[in-house]
């Protein structure tokens, strides 16, 4: 019931920072859905101690149990790692700006391309698109297509010509025409290949970009983390994008790409139109790959509510006997707000054994009082005693709330008791749950 009962129950039972030894199920919890949302084996284990290291000794927020703060802990930290979001696409100085996208094949380099350039336009920013896969016949007309589509022009030597050559004219063609940005679609092969590495690198090292783009498939599951440390390694990228993600993924992909390149997420694919591009945003991404929003939301809701200094100025009061009915009211609309009554006791320690009836009479009896109290005056509110000496306050109250004046005899007698052992706990006692809502 009140934060101070809380507080001196998670106590007594260690509960009221976070230790190695509350959280076991937690951890375990957390490394299970971030493996299955794909994110690789390595990082997950580097991930966790890391977070595991500074979650120690943490102080769990009145309403929760330590476990759940450590799951906010957990995506709070994924959001730092993820990193800032909506990171644009670098503009460099002098025109044009230079993308190169890299990536396996069927990934959506390609598609990507298209969509990079949509959204760049969108900005008033001016593209060309550089066709420098040769190997695959329909591979150029796919971006001449899709160039038509968005109305971006399309640079391409035909299918005999040598990538590089194509790479190094678009450049210049774009240069002369004045294109704000010049984005070049690459080849990719189904594995990482020798010469795919060769020639990519030698279209970088002519063109010398200021993006390189590696476009990932959300698909691609614990491999994402091996093709990153390749590409970045011979490549070296300066950004990602990570398609697909309007399907099943978890997109545990966005994690593995981020702690092994360092470079950001900048957009996420959502579908195979020109459309599909959306900005990369690390909190959304985070909860997709924790899978836990209730918890999170929970957490969110206890911070909110419990503002500490309140807290701290309510557990004056209920020490030195000033609590009286209009603090009680603030506590009954806290618990209110925190959603269900049910839900909430549920995840008081100890309090998960109540049955779904006696829940719902705590329920029922939170809103009896409140309308009681409400029925009040404000000089009632604040000294109950007003009250427990006359009956015609009481009748009054009774018909203003429509209970019985019992009710109301009750209220006001569990009140004062709920008082006097509150302050017999300030005293350093610890007498139990009072039985306030037993009925
Ligand atoms: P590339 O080989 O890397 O150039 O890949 P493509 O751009 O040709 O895309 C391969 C396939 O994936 C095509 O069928 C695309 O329509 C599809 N695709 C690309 N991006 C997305 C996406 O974000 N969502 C979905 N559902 N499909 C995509
Ligand atoms: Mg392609």
């Amino acid at each position: 019931l009140s934060d101070r009962l809380e507080a001196a129950w998670k106590k007594l039972r260690g509960q009221d920072k976070i230790s190695q030894s509350n959280i076991q199920d937690a951890l375990r919890e957390v490394r299970r859905a971030l493996l299955e949302a794909d994110v690789n084996l390595q990082v997950v284990k580097d991930f966790i101690s890391e977070v595991e290291a500074k979650a120690q000794g943490a102080e769990v927020v009145t309403g929760v149990r330590p476990d759940q703060q450590f799951i906010k802990i957990v995506y709070d930290e994924l959001v730092r790692v993820m990193g800032e979001e909506n990171v644009p696409i670098a503009e460099a100085q002098e025109q044009p700006t230079i993308v190169l996208m890299a990536g396996l094949q069927g990934t959506g380099k390609t598609t990507a391309t298209a969509k990079l350039a949509l959204h760049l336009r969108k900005l008033d920013r001016s593209c060309l698109l550089v066709a420098t896969d040769v190997y695959r016949p329909a591979a150029i007309d796919q971006l001449v297509t899709l160039g038509k589509q968005i109305d971006v022009p399309v640079f391409e030597l035909g299918s005999d010509a040598d990538p590089i050559e194509i790479a190094r004219q678009g450049v210049e063609r774009a240069r002369a025409e004045g294109v704000n940005t010049v984005i070049i679609d690459t080849a990719g092969r189904l594995q990482i290949d020798e010469d795919m590495m060769a020639e990519l690198a030698r279209i970088k090292a002519t063109v010398q970009p200021h993006e390189t783009l590696l476009v990932v498939d959300a698909m691609t599951g614990q491999e994402a983390a091996n093709l990153t440390r390749t590409f970045h390694e011979q490549i070296g990228i300066t950004g990602a994008i990570l398609t697909k993600m309007d399907g099943d993924s978890r997109g545990g992909a966005a994690l593995s790409v981020r702690k092994i390149s360092g470079a950001p997420i900048k957009f996420v694919g959502v579908g195979e139109k020109v459309e599909a591009l959306q900005p990369f945003y690390p909190d959304r991404m985070a909860s997709r790959i924790l899978g836990m929003g209730d918890v999170l939301t929970l957490v969110e809701k206890a911070q909110e509510e419990f503002d500490l200094a309140d807290a701290e100025k309510m557990q004056e009061k209920i020490l030195s006997a000033k609590f009286d009915f209009t603090d009680f009211l603030k506590q009954l609309r806290m618990l209110k707000n925190m959603g269900s009554l049910g839900g909430f006791i549920k995840m008081i320690p100890g309090m998960n054994k109540l049955s779904d009836d006696q829940l719902k009479q705590g329920e029922t009896q939170l809103k009896r009082c409140e309308a009681m109290i409400n029925s009040m005056t404000r000089q009632e509110r604040h000294d109950p005693d007003l009250l427990a000496s006359s009956p015609s306050r009481r009748r009054r109250i009774a018909a203003g709330s429509g209970y019985r004046e019992s009710d109301v005899t009750k209220l006001v007698g569990d009140f004062q008791k709920m008082r006097s052992l509150m302050q017999q706990m300030g005293q350093g006692g610890f007498p139990g749950m009072p039985g306030m809502f037993g009925g």
